[in-house]
């Protein structure tokens, strides 16, 4: 069977023409997302929110192209509305705590009560990690807890979860995965194992998308909580999030490690500066206790009370390195190590 590109999609679809403008929709922006695995295809159009029930005959004209190219046996096309560009906090300098919440303004997303973003300067800390586990307690403290996968070069929550496949769509609207209570959505559902290769607006597009196209919660079941796994470091991806998503707070994970906390701390200067409050620091990798039972400090000492101190916020938990952590976050089964309860602490800190 032919190979299904996604160039051969593109092509495609560069025939679908928006009556109203005359104009074919891939050269007007509108498709953004395109995921293609074997013979399944997914994209994301985009309308003004006006046109709704205008443009609602873009979708079908979209399958009907896309379905055309041999070798594709099912096409996702999800219809999507972005909203106007929200007007973005105004920023603030220095490191001190902000006093209001500068993001006020931003428009909410639907039927989600907190967003908090779980952020690191550097990869590998253990942030997707925190992320999870964290959901995971949200959810054992009975809240309806979700958790985007922001990472949207890199998405790692897929295997964390064990989970894949596209989202069902109800409504123009995805339904997310559900694993040990907590909802999920990640590009990596979409995209499988194929890397997404997004340039930088189609990136604060799909996230967008990933964000308010997914049906987390109901007007009678609100989710409580959006745990949101950023991506490392500060860029695309960052701004895109706090210019556009009222965040309830971040939180900076960190490894003990100086080089570590140096990068943490220009995360947590970014948050600051776009005015979101941070809620704390979680230090992970903390210590390693051997056979005997002693603490071997593997990445050195404090890094996580010193960053903390330095933004004047708690350090809300220290993680130590725990195999069983590894295994359950390489294997996607729920971690019910000793570390368990720091997770369930901080997220009772956190609802506080
Ligand atoms: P990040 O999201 O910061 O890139 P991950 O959460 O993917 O980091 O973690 C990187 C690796 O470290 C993963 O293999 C994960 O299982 C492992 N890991 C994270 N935290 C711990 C810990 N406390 N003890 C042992 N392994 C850990």
């Amino acid at each position: 069977m032919a190979q299904v590109s996604s160039q051969s999609v593109m092509d495609a679809l560069s025939r679908v023409i928006d009556r109203e403008s005359g104009k074919d929709i891939v050269s007007l922006g509108m498709i953004s997302g395109l995921a293609v695995k074997g013979g399944k295809v997914g994209f994301l159009i985009t309308i003004d929110p006006n046109d709704k029930d205008k443009k609602s005959y873009l979708r079908e004209a979209c399958e009907k192209a896309v379905l055309a190219i041999s070798g594709v046996d099912s096409v996702t096309a999800v219809l999507t509305a972005q909203n106007a560009e929200p007007i973005a906090p105004a920023p603030k300098s220095g490191y001190t705590q902000p006093r209001e919440r500068a993001q006020w303004n931003l428009t909410p997303v639907e039927n989600v009560k907190n967003i908090i973003a779980v952020a690191s300067g550097k990869g590998g800390v253990g942030k997707s990690t925190t992320a999870v586990n964290l959901a995971l307690a949200f959810a054992a403290l009975g809240k309806n807890t979700g958790l985007l996968d922001a990472d949207i070069y890199g998405p790692s929550i897929p295997r964390m979860l064990s989970l894949s496949g596209q989202p069902e769509i109800l409504d123009g609207k995805m339904l997310p995965h559900e694993r040990y209570g907590v909802k999920t959505n990640s590009m990596g559902y979409i995209t499988g194992d194929e890397a997404a290769i997004l340039r930088g607006p189609m990136i604060s597009k799909t996230l967008h998308q990933l964000l308010r196209m997914t049906r987390w919660g109901t007007p009678e079941n609100p989710l409580d909580i959006l745990i949101v796994d950023m991506p490392p470091g500060t860029g695309d991806i960052h701004l895109s999030m706090v210019q556009q998503v009222p965040l309830t707070s971040a939180l900076i994970i960190t490894t003990p490690q100086e080089v570590a906390t140096m990068d943490a701390k220009k995360c947590a200067q970014m948050f600051i500066k776009t005015g979101v409050r941070l809620s704390g620091v979680i230090e992970n990798m903390s210590y390693y206790v051997d056979a005997d039972g002693r603490k071997v400090s593997i990445f050195g000492e404090g890094g996580g009370k010193r960053l903390a101190d330095e933004f004047s916020i708690p350090l809300l938990g220290s993680v130590p390195i725990d195999v069983s952590l590894r295994e359950a976050s390489d294997t996607g089964m729920q971690y019910n190590g000793k570390s368990q309860g720091v997770y369930l602490e901080i997220a009772r800190k956190l609802t506080q």
